[in-house]
């Protein structure tokens, strides 16, 4: 029987009843990696200690581990000791880190095997993963079209079904956006709830890591082993961790829903506006019910971010010198030459263009009107979700405003063009709140997502909404057909 788009829950059970080993599982994903090595998902794969890991995993008698022996695919900015760790970019493109990031190390131990590093938008800054040092990954759903980004990679291979679930990040939508453009679930956890030691970064006070899976339930298993403090990460949350999965369903009856009126979604492409209001329906006929609630300063999410993220990723990216680790140029003058070229040869466009802009804000005379502003109304915002939050339980909008486009179509001209992709998603990285996308429909033949937003630390509030609509539609169990690859 093949593995193919198979769930985690389903893949536990097949190992369960012995219907296949962990061996013929991994065999399998990777099998799978390489006839559709066109996606062009994955960067580097770790086939050998793969192998390895799932043999010692079948001589090991009964798990109580969900993810024992199940293939994962971890995005390539997360550090992994002995396997190469490249962002997707030139100047990363020879670096083997010495260790592994806290949210891999989890998953490992919890048994799981990182089969490959998928693909991405350089630093994960983009969201279409055309950035890529690596080269477009293409969207299962149509030859040619963008995955989304940055997690492109990780939403492509779960989406093609190669693996049932993979590791994204996401500092302004590079999870959620990828998940609705491949017809997946993908979730961002609150800031904090998971680890980012050993996470390349890219703005800090934003980047968070999450699951990219088939399912609300899956995403739900990945949290549970991902989640909970990491005394390495000073900004990782000492809070309890409910168990996720527990109470993934529960009647959602007196629900309350919050939508947004500042996002007017009567802009947005008819077949995507009819897709949202079915699925306002179906959540009323569970028993939800809709509110229209006020965010005053949300407009203004998108150069908020835009202004605090280059300012962060210009500031992490210093370390790239040419000197430690990473690219060096040859030919060089002396040590300034050095770093020059180094990180001329090194960067891509839009990274360039980032570390410009955020200097550009940090610098003398322009960090008060630029970053500290910024700050400033990102903390407004911050006070519009609590003020909301206090008479509904979940926002909701849609994931994009537009289902998955084709190649160089966005951007090429104005970049701003692709920032406004992450209109509905933002939000809630400045705010540090948790965030799902699941799929509800379809325009084109192209997958369509519908994001809820939870307030702060209320993941189970979200799985527990997506599982429950999961549970009353198929949305989620449609497949691209992939003959095209
Ligand atoms: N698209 C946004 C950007 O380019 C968000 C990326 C992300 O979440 N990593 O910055």
């Amino acid at each position: 029987m093949s593995i193919q788009f198979k769930s985690i829950t389903e893949l536990r059970a097949m190992l369960d009843d012995k219907s296949i080993s962990s061996s013929e599982l991994i065999q399998e994903s990777l099998q799978l990696a390489k006839k559709y090595k066109e996606l062009n998902c994955f960067v580097t794969m770790n086939e050998k200690i793969s192998v390895k890991k799932a043999s010692s995993i079948d001589l090991n008698e009964k798990t109580n581990s969900t993810l024992s022996g199940i293939p994962l695919a971890q995005k390539d900015l997360f550090c992994t000791e002995g396997l190469r760790t490249t962002c997707s970019s030139k100047i990363l493109s020879n670096f083997i880190p010495p260790y592994t990031a806290t949210a891999v190390e989890k998953l490992e131990d919890a048994g799981s095997i990182t089969i490959g590093k998928t693909n991405m938008d350089e630093f994960a800054m983009g969201s279409s993963n055309e950035t890529s040092f690596f080269g477009n990954v293409h969207n299962p759903w149509k030859k040619g079209y963008v995955p989304g980004g940055s997690s492109g990679g990780s939403a492509a291979a779960v989406s093609a079904g190669i693996v049932p679930a993979a590791t994204g990040t996401d500092t302004g939508g590079s999870i959620r956006q990828p998940a609705a453009h491949c017809g997946i679930t993908g979730l961002k956890p609150t800031y904090g709830r998971v680890s980012r030691w050993g996470m390349i970064a890219f703005a800090s006070s934003l980047d968070q890591a999450g699951p990219l899976a088939r399912t609300a339930e899956d995403c739900a298993i990945l949290l549970n082993a991902m989640s909970g403090h990491d005394s390495k990460d000073t900004t990782s949350l000492n809070s309890n961790v409910p168990d996720f999965l527990e109470n993934i369903n529960q009647p959602i009856d007196g629900l309350k829903i919050g939508i947004i009126k500042e996002f007017d979604i009567s802009d947005l492409d008819t077949d995507v506006q009819a897709c949202f209001e079915d699925s306002k329906k179906n959540y009323e006929s569970l028993g939800a019910q809709f509110v229209e609630v006020s965010l005053p300063n949300i407009s203004a999410s998108v150069p908020t971010y835009y202004s605090i993220a280059p300012a962060e990723c210009s500031s992490n990216l210093s370390r790239f010198d040419g000197v430690r680790f990473g690219h060096r140029a040859e030919n060089t003058n002396d040590l300034n030459d050095l770093y020059i070229k180094s990180r001329s040869e090194g960067f891509g466009d839009e990274v360039k263009r980032r570390i410009l802009i955020g200097t550009y804000a940090l610098s003398a005379g322009y960090y008060d009107a630029y970053y500290k502003k910024a700050q400033q109304v990102r903390r407004l915002i911050k006070n519009d979700f609590d003020d909301v939050f206090k008479s509904v339980d979940l926002l909701m909008t849609p994931t994009s405003p537009n289902t998955a486009f084709k190649f160089g179509s966005k951007g090429t001209q104005n970049p701003v063009e692709l920032y406004l992709e992450d209109l509905f998603t933002i939000s809630s990285n400045l705010a540090g709140l948790p965030a799902i996308s699941i799929p509800h429909g379809q325009v084109n033949s192209l997958p369509v997502g519908l994001q809820l937003i939870g307030n702060f630390l209320r993941e189970d509030q979200l799985l527990n909404a997506s599982h429950i609509f999961q549970k009353n539609s198929d949305f989620h169990l449609a497949k691209p057909n992939l003959e095209d690859f």
